[in-house]
Order: structure tokens, then sequence, then C-alpha cells
């Protein structure tokens, strides 16, 4: 299939000693070469080039001529790297030429695009160059870096053996019953390996969920009444003075909102007003907004006064968040305790928040490892991988009830169709093809 050559800027569109442009597609060394005093080509499967960009007789710039060929470059195609000075005029004169000569401007995600399909990359990896191009903290690129390494699809792609492995399986036993050197797939087999395969299943989703939260952090709405110290715990989780703390009731009048990175836990943290009956009108809108902060956000921190008995308010902001993913702190930890051990106290106004940290972390499953595991991220990943432990529990419910072998292959086959979907390999799904691989049956 023939490739239209695209063009794209491949770094940041601001001043700086160098630019890259991107050129790929199979015309990409004629139409380099056609803006160029050098002929573009390799006689191997990469080559650098020092040359200048023309236009006509005019000299727009010496450049560096990156030359890779097909299939030895980033998308598999002929790719053009033009190293040239940093500055937006040379780089638009140059993209410009390139588009006069025959190339188009490449769209969003179009060079990963061709890499996914010229088979460079897989579609997880494909996903994880966005990931580490939009991480917030070092750990999530970390994260986003594995996978674009081709460490988690690597996860994947064992399942997606095991399933292949069980369904050439079934159906060798359908179709060649008669070949004696074969494992047998009966029920108890059939139910054993998919229990096992389900169960890894089990492990990748809870590892991705965890991945999930650290690629796009956790919504963190803080409530309490008045005074309780909500404003200096805020300050004490982002190490800098943006709410405003006073000891007059009801100041923090507007939700204040910040980013933090709580050792590679992004917070995205909503500081609301005071949650109580206000007959101050600025004060009642922000106390509607509390109560819309705490039907958004993934976490609601309840802060109350730990060196005070609680009171009716107290009691309200509790009733209020019941339904909802808390964490309860006792803040004032240094005026003295008052309640339980086992209850979470803290000194927002010392920055001893340690507890608190903690308790987060520790609500999350998450931990050091976490940082480091390959882990599908998304929702599409994770989704796709909910729905292949669906099909494989079908299949372990219809073998346990006796069901014809058929409809236990039909859910076994769902359960790959979906790990294939992870990979974006469910457009040739040809089955045959795993099973002569494993079995030489028509030798
Ligand atoms: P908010 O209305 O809930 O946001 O409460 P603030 O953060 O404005 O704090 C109210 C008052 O309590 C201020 O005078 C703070 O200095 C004080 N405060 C907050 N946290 C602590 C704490 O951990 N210990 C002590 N002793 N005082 C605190």
């Amino acid at each position: 299939m023939f490739m239209e050559t695209i063009v794209a800027l491949a770094t940041a569109p601001i001043k700086s000693a160098l630019h890259i442009i991107r050129v790929s597609g199979d015309d990409s060394f004629e139409i380099v070469s056609s803006i160029s005093n050098k002929k573009i080509f390799t006689e191997g499967n990469r080559n650098l080039l020092v040359g200048k960009i023309m236009d006509g007789d005019k000299h727009i710039d010496d450049v560096v001529f990156a030359i890779y060929k097909n299939p030895h470059s980033f998308t598999g195609e002929n790719l053009v790297e033009i190293i040239c000075h940093g500055s937006l005029l040379i780089s638009n004169q140059i993209i410009e030429l390139l588009i006069k000569k025959g190339a188009r401007m490449a769209v969003n995600g179009e060079y990963s695009q061709r890499a996914y399909l010229n088979q460079k990359i897989d579609l997880v990896q494909a996903e994880a160059i966005n990931d580490v191009i939009n991480s917030i903290t070092a750990e999530s690129k970390s994260l986003s870096m594995l996978s674009l390494e081709g460490k988690t699809s690597s996860f994947v792609k064992e399942v997606k053996t095991k399933i292949a492995d069980l369904l050439s399986l079934i159906e060798v036993n359908i179709d060649y019953p008669e070949y004696e050197d074969i494992e047998v797939a009966n029920k108890t087999t059939i139910i054993e390996a998919c229990t096992s395969i389900n169960q890894r299943i089990k492990e990748l989703i809870k590892d991705g969920e965890k991945a999930k939260i650290i690629n796009e952090g956790i919504k963190v709405s803080i409530v309490g009444k008045p005074n309780v110290g909500k404003s200096s715990l805020l300050n004490a989780l982002l190490g800098e003075d943006k709410a405003i703390v006073t000891s007059i009731a009801g100041t923090t009048r507007d939700v204040v909102e910040g980013d933090i990175n709580l050792n590679g836990l992004t917070l995205h943290l909503l500081d609301t007003a005071g949650i109580h009956q206000s007959e101050d009108i600025i004060e009642n809108i922000g106390v509607d907004k509390s109560k819309k902060a705490i039907s958004e956000a993934d976490l609601v921190i309840v802060v109350l006064d730990g060196s005070d008995e609680l009171t009716a308010e107290d009691k309200e902001v509790l009733d209020l968040t019941k339904g909802y993913n808390r964490i309860v702190v006792y803040n004032k930890a240094d005026k003295g305790l008052i309640g339980n051990k086992e209850d979470i106290y803290i000194s927002a106004l010392n920055k001893d928040i340690e507890p608190l940290k903690k308790a987060i972390y520790d609500k999350y499953g998450i931990n050091e490892e976490t940082f480091s595991k390959p882990a599908l991220n998304n929702a599409r990943q994770l989704g796709l991988l909910g729905k292949a432990k669906e099909s494989l529990e079908k299949a372990i419910d219809d073998a346990l009830n006796d069901l014809p072998i058929d409809l236990i292959f039909v859910n076994l086959f769902n359960a790959y169709k979906a790990i294939l979907e992870i990979l974006g390999e469910d457009n040739d799904i040809d089955l045959s093809k795993e099973i002569f691989k494993r079995f030489c049956v028509g030798k």
C-alpha cells in the first residue's frame, strides 16, 4: 500500500538551539532530496548526512539529515529527520517547501499510528507514547516507559498464548479425536486451565487499576466544619501557602484547587469552604460548592478537630460523606488527643501529616512495587481485560454445568478476542495458524 509522505515538527514550536522536522512515507527520500543540495540515500539501514536546505538557488539553512530506510525507522517507513536551526521561521520555511514538493502535514499521532500499522509497535506501546508525553510525575513516566518498551505487552502476550494453547487443544480434540499423542481436553482440565488464566487476568486488572491511578491521579476533596484546619492541611500537603489560613471561621470562601505529588501519587486537590449552615450569602455559595466537590471527588478527606469533642456540625459532615470513599482524620494532634488510638491523627500546623499520607497509600494498595511493575493503565485496556475475565468465567460456569464443549469454546474464544484487541491484533484472527503452529496437524 502506498503511504503518503507526511511532515511535522517533532520538537516544541519554540525558539531553541535546534529543531527536528520529521518526514515519513514512501517518497520521503525524493521529496527531501528535491529541497537539498544532497541526494538523500542510505546504503545500509541508516545514514547521517550534512547538507543544505535550498529553495531553488536560495540557501535556507545548514542542516543534518538522519536517514532511516524502511523498515528500520520508528514508523517502519522511509524516514528523514532534518535537524535544522531552532528558529520557527526556518522550520516553517522548510516545512512549507516540503509540502510544496508533495508532502502533507501530519495529523496528531500519525507517526505512532503508522508505527502501529507497520507492526513496529503494538497498540499498548502506541498508547504508552502518549502517556509518556503527558506524564505528570516522574513515577508515572517511568511506568509508561515500561509499557513503551513492550514489558506490559509481554504480560498480555503470555495470557494470549495460554488461551490460544487451550483453544487449540480443545479444537484438536474435537476435530482430530483419532490423534493419540495429544493431551485430552476434558472438563476438569479446561476448568483448571481457565481458572489459572483468569487468576492472572485478575492480577493484571488489579495492577492496572493502580497504574491508572498513578497515571491519572485522584481527585481529593478536603471537608470539615470551619476552623478544623482544612486550609492548613492543604498547605501542609502543597508545601506552600496556597490557601489562606486564618482563625476566623469560614474564611476559605471559594474552592481552592491545587495538584500535589504525594511521593508519586498525584492528588488533584479541592479545598472547600467549611460545610456549615450560614446566613452569609457568599458562604452559602461556598457550601454548595463543597457538596459538589464531595460528589465529584474520588476521595474525601474529612477533617475533625482531634483536640475537641465532636459537635453537631462535625456529625453533619460525617453524615454527608458517609456513602463516599473517605478518610477521616483528627487534626490538631499537637494539642493533645482524645478518641481512639486506631484513628488517624495529624497536626497540619506542624506539617506532621505522615499518617494521612500512609492512609491514602494504603487505601489504594499503592507501594514501592507499584512504581516499577509494568501494567496496563487506561480505561480501554482495563475494560477489555474485564471482558476477557467475564468470558472466562462464563466458560468455567459452562464447564461446571456440563454444557457442550462448543459453548465453552465460544466463550474462551471471546476472551481470546478481547486480549487480542488490547494489543490491536484483532483484525486478523486465524486460529488455524495457532493450531498448526502447536500441533503438526496435517503434516
Ligand atoms: P479551616 O477553616 O478548616 O480551613 O481551618 P484553618 O486551616 O484556617 O485553621 C484554623 C485555625 O486552626 C488556624 O488558627 C490554624 O493555625 C489552626 N490550626 C490548623 N491546624 C492546626 C493544628 O494541627 N494544630 C493546631 N494547634 N492548630 C491548628
